[in-house]
């Protein structure tokens, strides 16, 4: 029995008819860019969200940009991000002319440690990027604390984190600004790349729209360098037959992981496996399902290999923390040291977490995982 490390068919199957009237609708308004299909996806997503408004944009990593270009980040201006997420974390800050501070992360969660953060903030620290890695948030409580005695804002990365729950609330409500990825492997995918930031603020959601058309307003008139960041009618309305499904299908990945737990736990597999732990007063949206290899960096690659030779499928999210990336090579902070960000990168591995998956895959998937530890 093969097993993916994704499927998106089988949803496809689910939503197909609406997702062919409503792309239908748009190729015979020729109408692509905004419009009434984007308007009423930020409408529901910010609803969602529990967010008062949410601004469609063209990738989860524009969101981000678009929302650090909002706070006037400025080159020579510090963003503390965590040392292990996806690239655009930090690349976002690079881009800018920026400096992102790397700060370690805990292992119980893979997120930013809250207690790491004071120390490294200085004048010129002008944003703190906590990214809710996995579909967790992140503390957010301490992280808040710690931004509203230095005055700083707070974006989230909530790439992997649409839904996920904080003290009840949902991720992209916690902090300044929240910047979301569609891309089509996050758990509200769209058919190609788009994103959306949500806000409380209605002058930051004011700027966001300004911001996303180069800072126009009205037409031809710039008060703002802003880019290119529109989202297109098509992506918006495909999100618009996707998000009313979108907790029936957290709720899926939800159920596998307490499935997955019961598994591991008979097979008496923990010993050697760390397996995600959902935190007091969170809901975690397991957009990835990461395990973690206690006995190193060889133990995980074994595994990885068998289980790709038994058609599993599994990836390792992500081989190297921010600070070792190439490109950072020049960055102040890249030199300090991260050592869980470190035992994150040598000994995690994501296997199959999507809704759909049965019973005998999942009971598959982890025989073949007690059969590569042997
Ligand atoms: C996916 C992702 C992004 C970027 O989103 P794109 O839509 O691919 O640009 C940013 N941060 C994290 C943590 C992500 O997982």
């Amino acid at each position: 029995m093969s097993v993916p490390l994704l499927d998106l068919k089988i949803q496809y199957a689910q939503i197909k008819d609406e997702v062919l009237r409503v792309t239908d609708e748009v190729y015979s308004s020729q109408m692509f860019i905004l419009g009434k299909r984007v308007d009423e996806f930020e409408r529901a997503f910010a609803t969602y969200c529990q967010s008062k408004y949410s601004v469609g944009v063209s990738s989860g990593t524009d969101a981000l940009l678009i929302a650090l270009m909002v706070l006037d980040i400025q080159p020579g201006d510090e963003v503390i991000v965590p040392a292990y997420s996806f690239f655009a974390t930090a690349g976002v800050v690079h881009r800018l002319g920026a400096v992102p501070v790397f700060v370690d992360i805990a292992l119980d969660d893979y997120n930013i440690d809250p207690a790491l953060i004071e120390a490294r903030i200085t004048p010129r620290t002008k944003a703190i990027m906590p990214v809710h890695l996995y579909g967790q948030c992140a503390a957010m409580d301490e992280i808040n604390a710690v931004a509203k005695k230095h005055g700083i804002p707070v974006v989230e990365d909530a790439a992997q984190a649409v839904g996920a729950e904080y003290d009840g609330r949902r991720a992209g409500a916690l902090g300044t600004m929240g910047g979301f990825s569609f891309f089509p492997s996050k758990n509200l995918g769209a058919f190609g790349d788009a994103g959306a930031v949500t806000t409380d603020d209605e002058k930051t959601y004011e700027k966001l729209i300004d911001f996303r058309v180069h800072g126009m307003r009205p037409k031809y008139f710039h008060h703002y360098v802003g880019g290119n960041f529109r989202i297109g009618a098509l992506q918006a309305a495909i999100l618009n037959v996707k998000l009313p499904h979108l907790d029936s299908w957290s709720e899926g990945r939800r159920r596998n992981a307490k499935i997955y737990h019961s598994l591991f736990t008979e097979q008496k597999l923990i010993g050697r496996i760390a397996l995600p732990a959902e935190l007091p007063q969170r809901r975690h949206i397991y957009n990835q399902y990461i395990l973690r290899f206690t006995d190193g960096r060889a133990t995980r690659d074994a595994v990885m290999n068998h289980l790709k030779s038994a058609g599993i499928g599994c990836e390792v999210y992500y081989p190297l923390t921010l600070p070792q990336q190439e490109c950072f090579t020049g960055v102040p902070s890249s030199s300090d040291k991260f050592p869980n960000s470190d035992v994150a990168a040598d000994q995690t591995l994501a296997i199959p977490i999507y809704p759909e998956l049965t019973e005998g895959q999942l009971a598959e998937v982890v025989r073949e995982i007690g059969k590569a530890l042997g």
